[in-house]
């Protein structure tokens, strides 16, 4: 079950990505606020979780979720009551936030975002809000990935544009040593083409020396429902 902590139209990111399903970024920002209320969250997760039985809780939504000030807060909330696994989707680029780092060290599971190899392509491709520095992101991924405990898998979105970059993005993945690779290319309407299930085989087969590697063509989709369907509408445009 997802679990949006920004909740708001437009999204809130500290990117723009050229790939996002959610449209263009509005609000392009780095600085942290509360965006739903803790009380309002706690509420609604006891009555989701009293009613629907969930094996694992992912912060993703309308934005960059660590944004969320009360990210840490209620991932406490949750650890202490539900027995139930947490992840969270992350763009990597608050990790250098001690208080973020706190917050993601009691998830479970952090799938970190990295498309780039560079400051060219991370510009072109994440479009970034000004001042935020593809080496600071990437030194503060390694760190993170030194410290935490959890499951850190890598997600990588293959596009046109960094699609020659694959052996540069290869050799930076082995540099942080992520726990599972994740081979993503945008299968929804988004204004930039998806890669063919064969060149993105071709990208899988350069990740080999790695030993987990999922690609968005091949790995399995386990079985889910809406709760909410018209929240799943707004979130997800349909597939063509
Ligand atoms: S980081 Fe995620 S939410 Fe933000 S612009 Fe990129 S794809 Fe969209």
């Amino acid at each position: 079950m997802g679990v949006d902590l920004i909740c708001q139209e437009p999204k809130v990111c500290s990117f723009d990505c050229v790939y996002c399903q959610l449209g263009k970024t509005d609000r392009k920002t780095t600085i942290r606020e509360q965006f739903v209320d803790t009380e309002v969250v706690r509420n609604e997760l006891d009555r989701v979780l009293s009613i629907t039985e969930i094996d694992s809780l992912t912060f993703s939504g309308m934005g960059e979720p660590t944004l969320a000030n009360n990210l840490a807060e209620i991932v406490n909330y949750i650890k202490e009551t539900y027995p139930v696994k947490t992840a969270i989707l992350t763009n990597s680029s608050l990790l250098g936030d001690n208080d973020i780092l706190e917050a993601l060290y009691g998830v479970d599971s952090v799938v970190a975002k990295l498309d780039a190899c560079n400051q060219a392509s991370f510009k072109k491709i994440n479009r970034p809000l000004k001042g935020l520095l593809f080496e600071e992101m990437l030194d503060n991924i390694k760190r993170f990935k030194y410290n935490y405990h959890g499951k850190l898998a890598l997600q990588i979105m293959f596009i046109n544009d960094n699609e020659p970059f694959v052996k540069q993005i290869v050799k930076i993945a082995y540099e942080i040593d992520p726990d599972e690779i994740q081979i993503n290319t945008p299968l929804r309407p988004c204004g930039v083409m998806p890669l063919s299930k064969e060149r993105i085989a071709a990208i899988c087969q350069e990740f080999r020396g790695f030993k987990n590697v999922i690609s968005v063509y091949t790995s399995n989709k386990p079985e889910v429902s809406a709760i909410d369907l018209e929240e799943v509408r707004k979130r997800k445009r349909p597939e063509p």
